[in-house]
């Protein structure tokens, strides 16, 4: 049996806007294993950024946490529900414990200061050098870590002296300059090109075995997916459709969603002739469809999926899905 490293269950966080109140996600439960690679996936807007952020209370106002726990399993055996703690403890966790990496290396890092300077502050922060100037020299063995070329001259570089995928590199030592036991990563090869995008995927991979850490990567992309991850979740409007591992969801998807996204777009697993949208939009989340909040969308409709919401059930080993049809 797998070890969860994180339980989140129930968790919904809502955005208190002058136009109404956007349930950005709700009642959403689903464990982490320590040691996995985790991809959540789903489109813009389906509330995976949402749900990473809120695991360490990253929701700003107008946002709300409104209900939900986030066990965390710490490698002493204790645990502790994150959302229990105070502004200050959870910092005390974020960044240290549980690092993040964010889509967009451009405003992930301060212009008027060096490269340097901005890692080995996150690590003065959490108590793990002296000082900046003393911590240099760890700054320069992480540099060298996330393969940036030349480290003992990037490390007195201003972000404005690096290209994308270096700004990235940095993002990523700043993530594992702690030794977090926890890394999510959200989008991480989004705004890359191609080629630097493949390089990132396979040093996060390499962090992560090197690290032995966990990682929780959001992503839209089913190819990410399946080259990194072991399991899968997948969230629409706000919800969990479903879950499994990479093998179950390329190879027998079971909600419509999962079905309809996978014909979408290139899938390694599978041939087909032609590449399908989804028909329909994503449904406002201030009015989300009653039921299934994806029945305006679901060939497969019926009565009862405009009136009851779908429990999350196991259809086989460790193989969840919230879906009438089952
Ligand atoms: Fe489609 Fe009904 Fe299943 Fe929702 S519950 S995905 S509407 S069949």
């Amino acid at each position: 049996m797998p070890e969860p490293i994180l339980e989140i269950k129930d968790l919904s966080v809502y955005f208190y806007t002058y136009a109404g109140v956007v349930k950005a996600i709700e009642k959403v439960s689903f464990d982490v294993y320590r040691g996995e690679t985790l991809a959540l996936v789903g489109e813009t807007g389906c509330g995976k950024s949402v749900t990473s952020r809120a695991i360490t209370k990253l929701i700003e106002s107008p946002g709300k946490i409104v209900s939900g726990q986030v066990i965390y399993h710490r490698n002493d055996g204790s645990t502790i529900d994150l959302l229990k703690l105070n502004e200050e403890e959870i910092r005390e966790i974020r960044g240290n414990e549980i690092a993040y990496i964010f889509q967009d290396p451009h405003s992930s890092l301060d212009p008027l200061y060096t490269i340097g300077y901005q890692i080995a502050e996150s690590m003065e922060v959490h108590g793990r050098i002296k000082n900046i100037k003393e911590g240099i020299p760890k700054v320069i063995s992480i540099l060298r870590e996330v393969l940036l070329p030349d480290p003992e001259r990037r490390v007195k570089n201003y972000p404005h002296e690096l290209s994308g995928g270096m700004k990235q590199r940095v993002v990523i030592g700043t993530g594992i300059a702690n030794n977090p036991k926890i890394l999510i990563a959200d989008e991480p090869t989004t705004a890359l090109d191609v080629t630097v995008q493949a390089q990132i995927l396979e040093l996060l991979n390499e962090l992560k075995r090197k690290y032995n850490a966990t990682v929780i990567l959001i992503t839209h992309n089913l190819g990410v997916v399946a080259e990194t991850a072991q399991r899968v979740i997948v969230m629409y409007a706000g919800k969990v459709a479903e879950i499994g591992t990479v093998e179950q969801i390329f190879k027998n998807p079971l909600h419509p969603y999962t079905k309809g996204l996978l014909k979408a777009v290139p899938n390694p697993m599978i041939k087909v002739e032609r590449l399908e949208a989804i028909p329909g939009t994503v449904p406002n989340l201030i009015t989300p469809p009653g039921g299934c909040r994806f029945h305006p969308r679901c060939p497969f409709a019926k009565e009862i999926c405009r009136k009851k919401v779908p429990e999350l059930k196991e259809i086989e080993d460790g193989h969840f899905v919230a879906c009438h049809l089952y």
